[in-house]
């Protein structure tokens, strides 16, 4: 079997002896084992076996085997959160003395990991304007052993070089380039492909894609992932059977679900460029986005995530979401329903208005993500929604 799509419909952890079709939920937090013997050889590592499920389980071990597919990665590991992965990622390969060079439009936490926490441990960063190639390099300094991207990024939408940051690596061999690839999804984008080392996810946006369940998944080389399951192990933000279960049976559909996702936000990104309240709209396969060639290069469609910006600035934006019927405000993205946020009013209000800006932020930035719901029914509430907050 070939084709990406039906090895991750079909691969599946081994059958019990009762011949189930689907993957049974596997709740259960240890193994047994056949003997004292075995016991002592599982210890050793003489014999690999199941063993406790902040280690392993089957059901994680299932919904990563399909992530690895996906990112053409050798390996991976599970975690009970997006953050979980993001910090464990990271924290597996610094340590005090270390920095990490890191593009400056990060989610949130990440943000808060890199200025508030590793500071404590005498881990340093650098932020990086995200298009300024010449940037990167100069941000790179000897003690650097991280180099950390989102892109797209949020909620600005700004495009990486992805290939061009892998280059780097052949002046600066110690670094290891991690990629949070969550708003593209493997089925848009391959990091690895391009150079980067690791990969990794918060899938309780598209992986699981109803809104339903938190998890985190990193994928890369053997090596790479074996440095990071000491930390794993050690730590315990391990992924639980019953949300790898829903994220596992959730990846059979992903890439028809983003297809579906690209295909709406496209039209709706299109309907806002002609609309005359809105002043500016971003979206990654519009021509107008200033990396669409780039875009266009690195995925395989524009994402389920547009920015636009209303006219009348703070007040109208927070009218306008006041004005949406169907359309939610909640803080997640990556959902069959349709989610509108106001970034300069709640996740980025800490912020100058400035430091907003360099973002990609403005106050009337209205990000949307967009669901599965019939393409006219999502234009039709933004729109009654635009015209109503005037
Ligand atoms: C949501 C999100 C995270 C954090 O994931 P959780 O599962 O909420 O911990 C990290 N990065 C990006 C880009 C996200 O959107």
């Amino acid at each position: 079997m070939e084709n990406e799509q039906s090895r991750v419909i079909r691969e599946q952890i081994p059958r019990s002896e009762l011949r189930e079709h689907s993957s049974p939920l596997y709740l259960t937090s240890s193994f047994i084992f056949d003997s004292a013997e075995q016991g002592r050889a599982v210890f050793a590592q003489e014999e690999e076996a199941l063993v406790y499920s902040r280690y392993s389980n089957p059901n994680t071990t299932e919904f990563i085997n399909k992530v690895c597919i996906m990112e053409q990665a050798e390996a991976g590991l599970s975690f009970s959160s997006g953050m979980a992965a993001v910090f464990s990622s990271l924290a597996g390969l610094v340590r005090s003395g270390d920095h990490i060079v890191s593009s400056r439009a990060v989610f949130g936490s990440t943000h808060q990991l890199l200025t508030e926490l590793f500071p404590r441990w005498g881990i340093t960063h650098t932020y990086v304007d995200a298009t300024d190639k010449q940037g990167w390099e100069d941000a790179i300094q000897e003690n650097t052993k991280v180099l950390f991207v989102e892109s797209p990024s949020n909620p600005g939408l700004e495009v990486i070089d992805l290939k061009h940051l892998a280059s780097l690596k052949e002046k600066h061999p110690q670094l290891t380039l991690i990629i949070d690839n969550c708003f593209a999804t493997p089925h848009l984008q391959k990091p690895l492909t391009f150079g980067f080392d690791l990969s990794l996810h918060s899938a309780t946006k598209y992986m699981d894609g109803q809104g339903r369940v938190l998890g985190g998944v990193v994928v890369g080389s053997q090596e790479l992932i074996d440095q990071l399951t000491f930390m794993l192990r050690h730590t315990g933000p391990a992924l639980s059977p019953f949300n790898a279960w829903i994220l596992s049976k959730s990846l059979d559909t992903l890439s028809l679900r983003m297809d579906k996702h690209c295909e709406n936000a496209l039209a709706v990104a299109n309907f806002l460029e002609q609309h005359k309240e809105v002043e500016q709209v971003r979206y990654p396969f519009l021509s107008s986005h200033p990396q669409y060639e780039l875009a266009k290069q690195q995925m395989k469609a524009g994402g389920g995530i547009i920015t636009m910006v209303v006219k009348g600035g703070f007040e109208r934006a927070k009218n306008m979401i006041d004005s949406l019927e169907m359309i939610k405000y909640t803080s997640n993205l990556g959902d069959s329903r349709s989610i509108a946020t106001h970034p300069a009013s709640t996740t980025h209000s800490k912020l100058s208005q400035e430091q907003r800006a360099t973002l990609g932020i403005q106050e009337g930035s209205i990000r949307l993500s967009i669901g599965l719901e019939y393409v006219n029914d999502i234009i039709e509430d933004i729109d009654r929604a635009l015209l109503k907050s005037k």
